[in-house]
């Protein structure tokens, strides 16, 4: 029989939510020769989620081997504490965000790509979805702990919420969104970014009382959709005031 070894974990933040039980120490038992990222995820734990793992006050990267008895401090990113670069297993994300969403997040990509982000949606293969966020530097959005574990992807995210909207104010908040927002300047279809087009333009294209009533309109250069300040706006205007821009 292979000699069992025993590790520690404890989990800060938001990767307690990939746990059940409220222990604070999460004992691990494995055999045999074990990186510390891959000891992270058999306990359930994506590496993308993964910022900053100590090991004695000390930062330890993805692929320190694991011995018998060592004590993990693993944390996700904090957006408001300083960490050297160096010290990440997860580099800091840098720049306006991009998305790739799973097959699952249709109406979060749509409530994106509202507020103005690329929001890559569409693919169903879990290798061409990692694939497209890496070549992209985009963060893969997901609701499979499985996909995320996959070597290759630099970022990605585990949305935690199943309604669309809170998904989409949660996603707000975990990559500080707000400064980046510029809604209504994208295709809700096609995710690209919206033309103006002068009011003459759109005479037959729009109902009559639309045309009436509006002066402003934009239209998609991919599948000709005409977009105007109705009531539909109205009330996404509503709700990103009431919860993405509250306080
Ligand atoms: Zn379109």
């Amino acid at each position: 029989m292979k000699y069992e070894k025993i590790a520690f974990f404890r989990f800060f933040g938001r990767l307690n939510d990939f746990f059940r039980n409220s222990e604070r120490i999460k004992t691990h038992r494995f055999t045999g020769f074990q990186t510390v990222k891959d000891r992270i995820e058999a306990l359930g734990v994506p590496h993308v989620e993964v910022s900053l793992i100590t090991l004695n006050g000390k930062p330890v990267g993805f692929d320190h081997m694991v011995e018998d008895g060592e004590l993990f401090f693993v944390y996700p990113e904090f957006q408001n504490i300083e960490i050297p670069e160096d010290w990440l297993v997860t580099p800091r994300y840098i720049g306006e965000p991009r998305f790739v969403l799973d097959i699952h997040l249709g109406k979060l990509a749509r409530l994106l790509r509202m507020l103005g982000f690329e929001a890559v949606f569409g693919e169903e293969s879990d290798e061409k979805l990692c694939w497209m966020a890496v070549k992209k530097k985009a963060i893969l959005l997901s609701r499979d702990t499985g996909l995320l574990k996959r070597k290759e992807l630099v970022f990605g995210y585990y949305v935690r919420n199943t309604d669309p909207k809170e998904q989409l104010v949660e996603v707000v908040e975990r990559y500080d969104l707000k400064k980046w927002m510029k809604p209504f300047t994208r295709c809700i279809e096609c995710g690209v970014e919206l033309e103006e087009v002068p009011k003459e333009a759109v005479k037959n294209r729009v109902p009559p009382k639309v045309y009436g009533f509006f002066n402003e309109f934009a239209r998609c250069p991919v599948c000709g959709r005409i977009y105007w300040k109705g009531s539909h706006y109205d009330h996404m205007v509503e709700f990103i005031k009431s919860n993405i821009n509250k306080g």
